[in-house]
């Protein structure tokens, strides 16, 4: 059998203390603190890892500053000292950027309560952030040099961090394989029999093979799945509100800005303009969404909805549907609690639900805080497994990290793509191109090498290792 058909459940031991289903930043984050800790723990996911909402993120870690209008200090203050201490502990995958706020005329909230506002955000981090910053409208126009000169009154600054989504959430996986865990993606959770405690696992690209294990609990960290796998394993009352949101890659000229802007929609929503070095990002929308939600696209309307309020904020720029490079959308995994139904309105704090004693369900919440999320069900598995909880002990650098950095401008050698394919858990092409190379789609390719010209030579023998969709089969 070639090596592509060779299967990860055939690695896969009859019997794990810990299942824990679900490779975004919640799953990986558990794994982690579960492996650290000595549990014997087994993650899976249904597709590659971090490959539904934790790569669809808007990339930043942040505090919220818009949850400071709801009163929601606790969350604030939590994801504010998470992303100071990532900030320490993995600097190769985030950096701190300065955001501008820009405030005009006849909106609801003046300067002088926008430097009251991001003074309680400096607060609410002990002061571990950079310090705010207000500016006059002339000092904000020389920071913005196209932005709208009408009816500004000027802009607060505040830090924040951009991350790469995709690459944090694998990196912490790499670090638990140094652990305790094994961790298999593309293999699903089939089903569950209640009375054996027989857990059925399916290889999702060979979908002959199946396998049948058992655990002493089981961690659902699903994210926006979580009600269509538990209501196919449990009797299980919806939890979720979905939410849609849509981000555009915009060629990195369109817009001539240096630096993160928070601006606002038509609608009263925040929305914000990001550069990377290779793309500005644009996001985001919140729309309900039904049915399925993986791999969504960005609709029309959410492609027009995101150009036109970018364009009321910088009228002698001409920003066309040309400018976009790709889109990409991911499902925030509301918890609707008592909410009137309004998306904007549910709280971003997760929750956890037991619905039988082995049996752990992790739902909601932010990117920026997975490590502490998932802390409530660690705690508890690894104490019924007799060894000591120490929520410290995932204040820890990464110990593996990726071959291919991000934001590393050089591109890797065949030798280290075949590395990058061994070491790094990597079954599809799409898995390689998409978060271990970190190209969204080929169009954002930026080597020396054409896309074509690089992985032709390489296509021999990458077909032997890796799954291809039709969507990459025409380039070579
Ligand atoms: C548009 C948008 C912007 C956001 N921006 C930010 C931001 O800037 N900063 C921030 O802190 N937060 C942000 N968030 C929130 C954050 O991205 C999410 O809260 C977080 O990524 C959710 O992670 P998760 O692990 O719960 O879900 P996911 O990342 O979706 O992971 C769930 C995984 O479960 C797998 N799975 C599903 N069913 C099965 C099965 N049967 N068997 C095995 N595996 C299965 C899926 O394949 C998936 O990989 C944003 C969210 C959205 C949608």
């Amino acid at each position: 059998m070639s090596e592509l058909y060779s299967s990860p459940l055939d690695e896969l031991e009859d019997d794990y203390d810990t299942l824990i289903v679900g490779g975004g930043i919640v799953g990986a984050g558990i794994f982690r603190d579960l492996s650290l800790h000595g549990v014997k723990c087994l993650l899976i996911d249904k597709k590659d890892f971090t490959s539904q909402t934790s790569q669809s993120s808007s990339k930043m870690l942040h505090g919220g500053i818009r949850y400071l209008e709801k009163l929601n200090f606790d969350l604030v203050w939590e994801a504010l000292h998470e992303k100071n201490l990532w900030l320490g502990l993995a600097p190769h995958l985030c950096y701190e950027s300065p955001f501008y706020f820009p405030v005009f005329k006849g909106e609801e909230r003046p300067l002088w309560m926008i430097k009251a506002g991001l003074s309680l955000y400096d607060f609410l981090s002990s002061y571990r952030n950079t310090p705010h910053k207000i500016l006059s409208k002339k000092e904000a126009l020389k920071a913005i040099p196209s932005l709208k000169e009408k009816g500004l009154r000027g802009a607060g600054v505040y830090y924040d961090a951009i991350v790469d989504d995709a690459k944090l959430t694998l990196e912490v996986i790499y670090d638990a394989l140094k652990g305790h865990g094994q961790a298999f993606n593309h293999v699903e959770m089939n089903g569950l029999d209640i009375n054996s405690g027989e857990i059925l696992l399916r290889d999702c690209l060979n979908q002959q093979k199946t396998k049948k294990i058992k655990t002493k609990d089981i961690v659902v960290a699903v994210g926006p799945f979580t009600d269509i796998l538990m209501g196919k394993i449990l009797d299980w009352e919806p939890i979720l509100a979905p939410s849609k949101g849509s981000h555009l890659w915009l060629k990195p000229k369109s817009l001539p800005i240096k630096d993160p802007l928070l601006l606002k929609t038509h609608d009263e929503r925040v929305f914000f303009v990001i550069p990377w070095p290779n793309a500005i990002l644009v996001g985001t929308t919140e729309t309900k969404v039904e049915g399925e939600l993986f791999d969504l696209k960005a609709s029309p309307e959410e492609i027009d909805y995101l150009l036109n309020n970018i364009k009321k904020y910088f009228p002698e720029i001409n920003l066309g549907k040309e400018d976009i490079i790709s889109t990409f959308s991911g499902v925030r995994p509301l918890i609707k609690g008592e909410s009137n139904g309004e998306l904007g309105e549910i709280k971003r704090e997760h929750k956890v639900y037991q619905p039988r004693h082995n049996i752990h369900v992790i739902a909601g919440g932010k990117y920026t805080t997975f490590r502490t999320m998932g802390q409530e069900i660690s705690r508890k598995i690894v104490l019924k497994n007799h060894l000591p909880y120490n929520s410290n002990l995932t204040k820890k650098e990464l110990r593996q990290t990726s071959i291919y950095k991000p934001f590393q401008k050089k591109s890797p050698t065949p030798e280290e793509v075949f590395q990058i394919i061994k070491r790094e858990k990597v079954r599809t092409f799409e898995d390689l191109l998409l978060r271990r190379l970190g190209f969204p789609t080929p169009e954002h390719w930026t080597w020396d090498t054409s896309f074509e010209d690089f992985f032709r030579p390489l296509y021999p023998e990458l077909k032997k290792l890796l799954f291809f969709s039709d969507s990459y089969s025409k380039y070579f």
